[in-house]
């Protein structure tokens, strides 16, 4: 692997050439008093609030925003409907069915798979080390000609571990096509966001979301950084209108309650360590693997009874003990304090009631 980073090269000649729709809100984006350019509903919406005029298609506001909170130019800030739109909308611009193919490194987050699955590109799978982290020998050697991707998650879901970051850095340095690193968890780490390095690797596109940290799950935005040629060619791509309004303007009121969103984050990793200590008591647990995230991976003797038994008390978590070096294992997300104390109550009743 040498790097010759070279962006027009890497991508779909079809989206190389493609036109892009042109809205009637980008042909006139400015202040005007009669708007009868886009056929909308003149007179309102059903609702106390308007929501007549179609959004701002590149989002400017919100990127301006969101630049003084990240550190970054709105020029490196594509903004997706859920992290999972900027996944997708990557495959489509540079990956080609049916020819193509992306480096996944499980385990790790299904919607890489199914995003491939969906556009047709072949997986190449380079299983995590047995402490979840790259195999750097093996990535080396399994990059061909038409690998375009390469998919790293950091902090990692479903493992909660952060990948080494000279490990990360050697990828970016020495592949030729896109390393796409998911910071959704980079909240919760220890370990900084690779935002920072974009001025030094043309081939970086990081992820991040306000699905989890920010608690906006239900709200669907998805942030993607990277060099300016990245970003526009993702802005060309999308549909035009793929951050609607309400969601443009709830999330321009929440940005201004960082101190909020930083205090949940200091009490989930306080509760996230106090849970792992609990839980590695517990006489079934065979070990709680350490979380950079707001959930844990816990190993045990019985996953699928341990799942239904909690299903029973109206808990919930995730049985990933069928995923790639993930067997026995559970992965619990961090509650509240109360939610986090029925879950333990529940666990030190186990043994008795089976
Ligand atoms: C939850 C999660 C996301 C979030 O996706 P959204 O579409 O932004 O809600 C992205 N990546 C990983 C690894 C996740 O676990």
């Amino acid at each position: 692997m040498v790097n010759t980073f070279d962006l027009t090269s890497l991508l779909r000649e079809n989206i190389r050439e493609l036109t892009p729709y042109s809205s009637a809100r980008d042909e006139f984006s400015g202040v005007a008093s009669v708007l009868l350019d886009a056929n909308e509903n003149a007179y309102g919406s059903p609702l106390e609030r308007h929501y007549n005029r179609y959004p701002d298609p590149l989002q400017q506001q919100l990127k301006e925003k969101l630049s003084t909170v990240k550190g970054v130019p709105p020029r490196n800030i594509f903004l997706g409907n859920g992290s999972d739109e900027a996944i997708d909308i990557l495959f489509r611009a540079f990956c080609r069915p049916g020819i193509d193919n992306v480096i996944l490194v499980p385990p790790t987050y299904g919607m890489y798979e199914v995003s491939a699955n969906i556009n047709d590109v072949a997986i190449k799978r380079v299983n995590l080390t047995t402490d979840f982290q790259l195999d750097l020998d093996a990535i080396a050697e399994t990059v061909d000609a038409n690998t375009k991707l390469i998919f790293l998650c950091s902090p990692n879901n479903p493992t909660g571990n952060s990948l080494h970051r000279e490990d990360v850095e050697t990828v970016l340095a020495n592949f030729n096509g896109l390393v796409v690193i998911d910071e959704a968890y980079i909240n919760y780490s220890r370990q900084k966001t690779f935002i920072q390095e974009l001025t030094e690797y043309a081939n970086l596109v990081v992820l991040q979301t306000l699905s989890k940290a920010w608690g906006l799950a239900g709200l669907r935005l998805g942030m993607a950084f990277a060099s300016e040629e990245i970003i526009e060619v993702l802005n060309r791509i999308k549909p035009p209108y793929n951050i609607n309004q309400a969601t443009q303007e709830l999330v321009l009121e929440a940005l201004d309650r960082v101190e909020e969103v930083n205090a949940w984050i200091r009490e989930t990793v306080a509760e996230r360590e106090q849970l792992s200590e609990k839980m590695r008591e517990l006489p079934f647990v065979q070990h709680v693997y350490p979380s950079d995230a707001n959930f844990i991976l816990v190993k045990t003797e019985e996953p699928r009874h341990i799942y239904e038994y909690l299903v029973k008390q109206s808990i919930i978590v995730r049985d990933r003990s069928k995923v790639a070096l993930c067997a026995g294992c559970l992965r619990i997300t961090v509650g509240t304090p109360r939610e986090n104390s029925i879950l333990l109550e529940a666990l030190v009743n186990y043994r008795t009631v089976n």
